[in-house]
């Protein structure tokens, strides 16, 4: 075995120890989708999950605090990596360091997220109130305005 391979064996073991689906997986490392069911099954005991894989990254979105926590997310890989770069090292490097400093995610959003501002599936904006990126999408409820200024208000009030 090469150092090459072994080092794609390990990077597809700790995607799959992650949670992303193995068809992602699989189209990261270029590792067949057989052997990754193998190891899904030798890692934790049971098959991984079937079923359809979502279209983008708005699947993920069904409030404002996801579209809040993707848009954190892409912007963080952006920060580490330059830009919104595809690669399976690069994703859980970002994963690993969003887990760290904000807490649970999913990586399947995370990849979704950055794969769909690569390819402009959605756009980034960034918020002329607070500045900050976001992920926009005009028409979809909570990704056509800020998420940081809508939850910021929405306490406010609360508390008020
Ligand atoms: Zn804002």
């Amino acid at each position: 075995m090469r150092v090459g391979d072994l080092e794609t064996y390990q990077l597809a073991d700790a995607l799959i120890r992650s949670g992303l689906r193995i068809s992602i997986v699989a189209s990261l490392t270029g590792l067949s989708v057989k052997w990754l069911r193998q190891t899904h099954v030798h890692l934790f005991g049971v098959s991984p999950v079937n079923g359809r894989l979502p279209d983008n990254c708005l699947s993920f979105t069904q409030n404002y605090e996801a579209a809040a926590r993707l848009s954190s997310f892409v912007t963080l890989h952006m920060g580490l990596h330059g830009g919104p770069v595809a690669g399976g090292k690069e994703l859980l490097t970002t994963w690993r360091e969003y887990e760290r400093l904000c807490g649970a995610i999913d990586i399947n959003a995370g990849y979704y997220v950055c794969r769909d501002v690569r390819v402009s599936i959605v756009s980034l904006m960034r918020c002329s109130h607070c500045r900050t990126l976001y992920i926009y999408d005009g028409k979809r409820r909570y990704t056509s305005q800020c998420p940081y200024c809508y939850l910021a208000k929405r306490q406010t009030a609360g508390r008020g």
